[in-house]
């Protein structure tokens, strides 16, 4: 006979370490499972020149969970303050403080600047209207079913490709999926100058799971390097089968929870209904490349001030400062190059000449930083995150629905794609886990055996 432990969870990201610590009050056996050889999921922060910088997710947003954990692990952060933002086009990189100011330096037709400033102006009164201190208010309800691409019905095709590559940049989904609503918080917030939205913390995105996994409860395990293959229902405990790489074991449980992204779910959990499958397909999540560079600047304070340049035409659709107004005393600045279009690059992390590839394509942005580059990290993502599509809202409750005791946690749970939307699902699933935990549980049938077998 083996353990029957309270609750396994698939995968140490950020969905799957807030759920054991919210849970952490209770005196429970939670083993967390991780395939990968570090925690933090798609929050992965690297040294880039001295200091952290993240790979994927960038920043944690205002009032919601992200920041709440944030403070209540003690978190740095600083605020993130767009002050400008920007455009590159045709080999022109105009970055100013005004969307007149944005438009007049671009090569474009007079009618294609004179739509974007009317575009980009009634974006930010939309976002004026639909947002308070920084976060989206119910009056934004209707803009869920509405994809971003309806209203870029009419634009002229230069002005359309300008917004198109700022949205997915900003939100690193497609104007023809991605839901009006999130636009607002992605793209509208740069246009608005919003200080209120975003939190940059200084020791890396990466910093808030190691903490809640530092704050767990003492009958939480978490491991790494244990890849789950499968889970399967048998006498109402839930088996788990998993592998380091050269042998697998079998653990039981009465509860899994998969925090994992949506597409890998169903690999995973091989008897799913129907409905559960056709709302997993609706959550579609697709691949990103990310490559920072580490910058001198010494000299050209103008750079430090850059916090958002969407570009059409690159291998990346967008460039973050994620500090900008900030003059660092090493002179050093750092800029993620986000490249929804460029997808997932498999390999890239290690492969110098693709790397450099992107490096020569920010210095067509930038070129005065060249000769100034002191370093560059890639990361590449399969599953980037989860589309914020009226398709996925509608999606949502049949996403949240638990399969008997297989339940479900991760940004595409949640109405909002990102790390907050992660860690509150996991406090949903909490909640519903909570509950059952605390009916009596009968004892295992007779008959379950632990099963731990090599070279599979
Ligand atoms: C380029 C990019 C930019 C982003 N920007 C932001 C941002 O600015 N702010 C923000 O809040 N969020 C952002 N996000 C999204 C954020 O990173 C995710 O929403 C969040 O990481 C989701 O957490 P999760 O726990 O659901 O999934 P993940 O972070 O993906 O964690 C899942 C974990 O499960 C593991 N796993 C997978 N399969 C298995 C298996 N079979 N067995 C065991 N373990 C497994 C994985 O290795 C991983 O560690 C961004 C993401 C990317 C990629």
């Amino acid at each position: 006979m083996t353990d029957i432990h309270d609750v396994v969870v698939v995968g140490a990201g950020p969905a799957g370490l807030a759920l054991a610590y919210d849970l952490r009050d209770l005196d429970l056996d939670i083993q967390v499972l991780e395939a990968g050889t570090d925690i933090g999921g798609r929050t992965r922060s690297v040294q880039l020149a001295g200091a952290a910088v993240n790979t994927g997710a960038m920043f944690i947003y205002r009032g919601t969970r992200a920041e709440t954990l944030a403070k209540e692990l003690r978190q740095d952060t600083v605020p993130f303050h767009p002050a400008t933002y920007g455009v590159h086009i045709d080999g022109v990189t105009s970055v100013a403080g005004s969307t007149p100011d944005v438009v007049e330096k671009l090569p474009l037709p007079q009618a294609s600047k004179d739509a974007l400033v009317a575009f980009m102006d009634g974006l930010e009164r939309e976002y004026r209207e639909n947002v308070s201190d920084g976060a989206i208010t119910g009056k934004a309800a209707g803009l869920g079913n509405e994809t971003v691409a309806s209203r870029l019905e009419g634009l002229p095709g230069p002005a359309r490709s300008v917004i198109e590559a700022a949205v997915r940049g900003g939100s690193v989904g497609d104007a023809a999926q991605l839901s009006a609503k999130y636009a607002l918080r992605y793209l509208a917030s740069y246009i608005a100058h919003e200080w209120e939205n975003r939190l940059y913390p200084v020791n890396g995105m990466q910093d808030l799971p190691r903490a809640l996994a530092a704050n767990v409860g003492s009958r939480t395990t978490i491991t790494t390097g244990l890849r789950v293959h499968s889970i399967r229902e048998s006498e109402d405990v839930l088996e788990v089968t998993a592998g380091d790489g050269e042998s697998r074991r079998v653990l039981l449980a009465r509860h899994v929870v998969m925090a994992v992204p949506a597409p890998q779910v169903a690999g995973i959990c091989r008897q799913l209904p129907g409905w559960k499958h056709e709302a997993l397909k609706d959550a579609e999540t697709p691949g990103s490349t990310t490559v920072t560079i580490a910058a001198n600047i010494e000299g050209l304070p103008e750079f430090a001030d850059w916090s958002f340049v969407s570009t059409v035409g690159k291998k990346f659709d967008c460039i973050i400062n994620p500090q900008p107004g900030v003059r660092a005393a090493d002179g050093i600045v750092r800029f993620t190059c986000y490249g929804n279009s460029a997808g997932f690059i498999p390999g890239i992390e290690g492969d110098e000449q693709q790397i450099q590839a992107w490096v020569d394509d920010f210095l067509t942005v930038a070129p005065e930083l060249r000769g100034r580059i002191v370093g560059a990290a890639a990361a590449t993502w399969e599953h980037c995150f989860s589309v914020l599509s009226p398709k996925r809202n509608d999606a949502l409750p049949a996403l949240q629905r638990s399969v008997g005791n297989i339940h479900f946690a991760g940004d595409y749970t949640s109405e909002t794609a990102g790390s907050h939307g992660a860690y509150d699902e996991a406090r949903r699933v909490a909640q519903v886990l909570r509950a059952s935990l605390a009916e009596p549980w009968t004892e295992l049938p007779a008959g379950h055996v632990a099963t731990e077998f090599s070279n599979t």
